[in-house]
């Protein structure tokens, strides 16, 4: 089964994505963090698109299709692909059908996660995740352990904010997607392949209703 996450930044998606890789056996396809390792590793790309990232602006859809079509190629998977972050254009969205097609694969569910601006806000300032294992914490509703320990893979770790996680690129990013990826609710609810879901529950509740719409 293959699903897109749709949601403005701080929606929950990677923390969902997260789950359904370790329960479901899924590969989480997320073109944000190809980035940010494109930055950390200093490539000719990485130089590019880090200056448009730290100000919330999309990077264009060449690049991240790209990144998304050299993952495809390099083989399929049984349990299925999580793009989270991806597709956020209609070109993109047009993009990614075409290269499933291509592979003979299928777009089975699209999960819209709906929250409001405010939370959005509230849980961005306050994230951080595992530099080893990309575990998502928050330091209202999970903080990091008190013993430096991640709870996910049990390593002494150092915990990252990201650089784009503050209220000035929020306010971009928020934009970039109200104006260029909420059309994609509607294009694929006129596909048949949308779920809209109340991303604003606890953790816990969210990932029923995920299970709710991936299985119903
Ligand atoms: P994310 O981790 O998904 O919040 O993405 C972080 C940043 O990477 C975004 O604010 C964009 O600058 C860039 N980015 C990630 N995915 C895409 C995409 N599909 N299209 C354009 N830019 C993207």
């Amino acid at each position: 089964m293959n699903i897109i996450l749709l949601g403005p930044p701080g929606a929950g998606k990677g923390t969902q994505a997260q789950r359904l890789v370790k329960h479901r056996n899924m590969v989480q396809l997320s073109t944000g963090d190809m980035l940010r390792e494109a930055r950390t590793s200093g490539t000719e790309m990485g130089k590019v698109v880090a200056a448009v990232m730290d100000r919330g602006d999309l990077v264009t859809d060449e690049i991240v299709i790209g990144l998304i079509r050299e993952r495809l190629a390099a083989g399929t998977t049984d349990g299925g692909y999580i793009f989270d972050g991806f597709p956020r254009t209609l070109a993109q969205a047009d993009a990614l059908g075409a290269l499933l097609e291509e592979l003979g694969e299928s777009l089975d569910r699209v999960v819209e996660m709906q929250v409001d601006d405010e939370a959005l806000v509230a849980r961005i300032t306050a994230r951080s995740t595992c530099g080893n294992c990309g575990e998502v914490y928050n330091d209202n509703t999970k903080p990091i352990p008190a013993d430096g320990v991640c709870t996910s893979c049990g390593e002494a770790a150092e915990f990252k904010r990201r650089a784009d996680d503050n209220e000035e690129s929020l306010k971009t990013r928020l934009l970039a997607y109200y104006k260029q990826t909420s059309p994609l609710i509607g294009y694929y609810h006129a596909k048949g392949t949308l779920v809209s879901i109340n991303g604003l529950a606890a953790m816990e509740e969210v990932a029923t209703s995920m299970d709710q719409a991936l299985d119903g």
